[in-house]
């Protein structure tokens, strides 16, 4: 019997890197190669856009520095693209040509930008942000942009790099196809009030636009929106979601929709390959099947457990669930899971909006479904906690939780006929 498991890991950023801390804390032996196609130390993604504003130095991204892999025995091998997988034999191709074969195989390939295909999207000065690389080519750019900065997409990712090209130029707008912003976090209450203060620091914010173009002479001079309106901008992101990195799983049995299908285990339908982050597609802890949820903790969380997994040890991931805390342009915001009502058994949502900000609950019967706090998060982590374990709430806890008072005492009595 062979006696070192060789562990081959595809991805050195969140998910990837807690499933080799979680291999290496069950098999001191075993042997972990992670590969990555970029360059460098693994860095925080979320920190991209403070890099970008200006508020962190390349070196305060880095995640894991040499000693990590060094301490815990794990060889890492950068610029060392994954194209293929070869399951019969156990082994992956790389883009050089080379072999790696696996005992036990992780996917945490994470997920790139979607760039609409729309005329010069990719010419200089339009620039999607995902990787440390991007980062650095935008940051370089902004350094001698002409004119304003221009966000193509809504969504968190969008409306962090409107804050960071803000912070670093001041003249910037915002594009976006929905009529809402953040529409995967907000109702249509906590976007307004949103709208309202991008608007109050002086940007632009265009509901239900298309663009249908990016022109100049070399490099982007002017963006043109489908109803024939040109603006001039020297520097445009394309934030317009994600499409998971799964390029690899072609010809293979392995089952994919949006990202690769896993079980409760992060396991694939085969018994060695696992898949964890943005890439996979787990069950979603709400019900109603499985679904992509490109969120940092949750590509952690995913990662350790497969991780435990490929190491013998059986451990289920509780579900994936849609979670912000972010403060943008100074608004704190707490969204989680539902936030708003749907056809079906989703009918009820109660919401409280005064000077201090907007609370909003959804449930089903007496369990909550989902939240919104803005301005006002006070007991978010009380909310997480029973969006998590469904465990049933009264009328009273649903009173504290909207008028902000909630605290973990209610954890410990969610229910009891209080008045
Ligand atoms: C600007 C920005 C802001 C964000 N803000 C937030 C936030 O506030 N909150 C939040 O929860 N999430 C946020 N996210 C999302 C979060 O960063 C992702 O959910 C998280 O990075 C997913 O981790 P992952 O390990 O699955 O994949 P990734 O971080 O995408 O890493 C994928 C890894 O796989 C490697 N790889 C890919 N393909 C190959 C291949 N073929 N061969 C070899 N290696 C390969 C890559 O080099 C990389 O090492 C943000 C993302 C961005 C870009």
């Amino acid at each position: 019997m062979k006696n070192k498991k060789h562990y081959v890991i595809v991805g050195n950023s969140a998910a990837g890197l807690a499933a080799a801390r979680s291999i290496r804390l069950i098999d001191a032996q075993g042997k972990i190669l992670v590969l990555t196609d970029e360059e460098g130390p693994a860095y925080s993604k979320i920190m991209l856009p403070l890099f970008i504003g200006g508020q962190v130095s390349r070196e305060e991204m880095v995640l894991a520095p040499e000693s990590f892999y060094r301490e815990n025995a794990i060889e890492l091998k950068t610029r060392a693209k994954v194209q293929g997988i070869d399951i019969s034999h156990c082994s992956l191709s790389l883009e050089n040509g080379e072999k790696v074969p696996y005992d036990e195989l992780l996917l945490a390939t994470g997920a790139s930008p979607y760039l609409p295909p729309i005329e010069g999207i990719h010419m200089p000065g339009v620039y999607p942000l995902r990787t440390r690389e991007d980062a650095e080519r935008i940051s370089a750019a902004l350094s001698c942009i002409q004119g304003e900065a221009v966000v193509y997409g809504g969504g968190l990712v969008g409306l962090k790099c409107l804050e960071a090209l803000f912070n670093r130029v001041g003249r910037v707008r915002l594009i976006v196809s929905s009529d809402q912003i953040l529409s995967m976090m907000l109702d249509r209450t906590a976007a307004a009030i949103f709208q309202t203060r991008l608007e109050a620091n002086g940007i632009k914010v265009h509901l239900q636009t298309e663009l249908v173009a990016c022109r100049g002479k070399g490099s982007l001079e002017k963006v043109v929106l489908a109803n024939g309106q040109e603006i001039p901008c020297g520097l445009m992101i394309v934030a317009k979601g994600v499409v998971s990195n799964m390029q690899m799983i072609a010809g293979t049995s392995l089952r994919a929709e949006e990202g690769i299908l896993v079980d409760k285990r992060m396991a694939t339908g085969n018994p060695h390959i696992y898949a964890a982050g943005d890439v996979c597609q787990p069950d979603d802890l709400l019900g109603g099947g499985k679904r992509q949820f490109p969120l940092w903790p949750l590509a952690v969380e995913e990662g350790r457990v497969a991780g435990a997994n490929m190491a013998g040890v059986s451990q289920v991931f509780s579900g994936g669930i849609r979670m912000n805390a972010v403060e943008l342009f100074g608004l704190k915001v707490i969204s989680m899971g539902i936030t708003e009502t749907q056809p079906g058994p989703l009918v009820t949502s109660q919401s409280r909006q005064d000077g201090a900000g907007y609370r909003k609950i959804i449930l089903s019967g007496s369990r909550l479904k989902g939240c919104i706090m803005l301005g006002d998060i006070n007991g978010g982590g009380v909310v997480e906690s029973f969006i998590r374990s469904q465990q049933e709430v009264d009328e009273f806890f649903i009173r504290k939780v909207v008028a902000g008072s909630v605290s973990y005492a209610h954890r410990l009595w969610p229910r009891g006929g209080r008045k």
